[in-house]
């Protein structure tokens, strides 16, 4: 039997979810859109709402609710701040290669600071040279006795001025099929932060460059096995990236169909409220299946990763539908709006401006049929 119904549980925690992001993310929306800076006080509402620690074993600090109340946690606040999404679900991404490949001791010592929201956490494998491509990344290892010595660039890297744990991807000088995962700690020297981007949209999301000098990396920090870094990084972007950016997708596009139905019943028109007009009608019903459909494959892919099964290919199918899905809405949602959606006073002035910038993340939609078109024709 197939139950597509949530537990008692996960309608609660929906609930509270819901209330948490109304009540202590929606408060900062303005301050992030204006200054396109992260509120420390968001973050600390994050931490205090133990957002950070949803996917952490109980063991070292976490919560360990899974994957489909992640999902659960990121519409609901996406719904209300896709930015803030945007920056939990990369904190998540930060940790997962920890909880997945760390060794007892990395677990111990970065697990329950990163759990609280003390530590803050990303994963930096993107470069000029190498998005779509991670093995054309340039930056690049070097054995120096037990230590690693790194030297390179990291471009597009989100929350890359507040975290303070970074999974970072460099290749080695000598082999340019060897690849290490390494834990880097911010305060470590020939470490920085460099540029910060100014985005169209998730304003109030920060991301930005990194800079390794001469980045000198004990033994201690790296992830997983020595050259197979690239599988690391590759494993989290591919259920826990993907299904993060699935999770702001669907926050988004239940955004714009709210805001939609709101607006199309307050218009009036011909005497009448517009949302008896059947072309805005047609907007609102593709919105809406887009938006059943998308939690639908969402879903399934979050509670396949729940029973600890391979997700990655079904949350690709989830990502690229959801984050089409979005910009589509976030057009629909300006038009149904009229002139007043190129105001910034309408919601819908940010949502078609966040919907601009969920593509990319976690592999374009391109690369998703990529790795779709791989697993249907296997
Ligand atoms: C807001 C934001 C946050 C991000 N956060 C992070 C982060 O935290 N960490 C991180 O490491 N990275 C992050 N990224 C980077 C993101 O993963 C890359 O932008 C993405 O993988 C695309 O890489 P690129 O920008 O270099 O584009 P390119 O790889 O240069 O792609 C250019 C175009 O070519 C197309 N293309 C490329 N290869 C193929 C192919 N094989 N077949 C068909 N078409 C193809 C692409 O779809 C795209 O249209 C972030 C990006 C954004 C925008």
């Amino acid at each position: 039997m197939i139950d597509f119904t949530f537990t008692e549980e996960q309608e609660m925690f929906r609930k509270a979810a819901r209330e948490f992001a109304e009540t202590q993310v929606a408060p900062f929306v303005p301050e992030m859109e204006q200054t396109g800076k992260v509120p420390a006080g968001l973050v600390k509402a994050l931490g205090d709402a133990e957002m950070m620690a949803l996917t952490i074993p109980e063991a070292y600090g976490g919560l360990e609710l899974g994957y489909t109340a992640r999902l659960i946690a990121l519409e609901e606040i996406s719904r209300i701040s896709v930015a803030t999404a945007m920056m939990l679900q990369v904190f998540a991404l930060g940790i997962e290669p920890i909880v997945k490949f760390g060794t007892e001791a990395q677990k111990q010592k970065f697990l329950p600071g990163l759990a609280t929201g003390e530590r803050l956490a990303t994963a930096a494998v993107t470069e000029a040279t190498g998005g779509s491509d991670p093995t054309g990344i340039r930056t690049a290892y070097r054995k120096d006795g037990d230590d690693f010595i790194v030297n390179g660039r990291k471009c597009f890297i989100t929350n890359s001025h507040i975290a303070d744990t970074l999974t970072i991807l460099a290749k080695s000088e000598e082999d340019p099929k060897a690849f290490c995962a390494f834990l880097v700690e911010k305060d470590m020297p020939g470490f920085k932060a460099t540029h910060e981007e100014h985005k169209v949209g998730m304003r109030g999301c920060n991301t930005g460059e990194l800079a390794f000098e001469n980045l000198r990396i004990p033994k201690e920090n790296l992830l997983g096995v020595e050259g197979k870094g690239l599988r690391v990084t590759m494993a989290a972007i591919g259920d826990v990236g993907r299904g993060g950016m699935v999770g702001c997708a669907l926050g988004l596009q239940a955004a714009c169909l709210e805001a939609s139905i709101q607006f199309a019943n307050e218009r009036i028109l011909y005497g009448k409220p517009i949302s008896r007009l059947q072309t805005i009608q047609n907007k609102i019903a593709e919105m809406k299946i887009d938006l059943e459909a998308g939690r639908l494959l969402g879903y399934r892919a979050a509670a396949i990763q729940d029973k600890g099964q391979a997700s990655s290919n079904e949350f690709a199918v989830a990502k690229y539908y959801t984050t089409e899905a979005s910009q589509k809405a976030a057009k629909m949602a300006v038009d149904i709006h009229g002139g007043y959606g190129c105001m910034e006073e309408y919601a819908v002035s940010r949502y078609i401006r966040d919907a601009a910038v969920v593509g990319p993340s976690a592999g374009t939609s391109d690369i998703m049929k990529v790795i779709i078109a791989r697993w249907a024709l296997s």
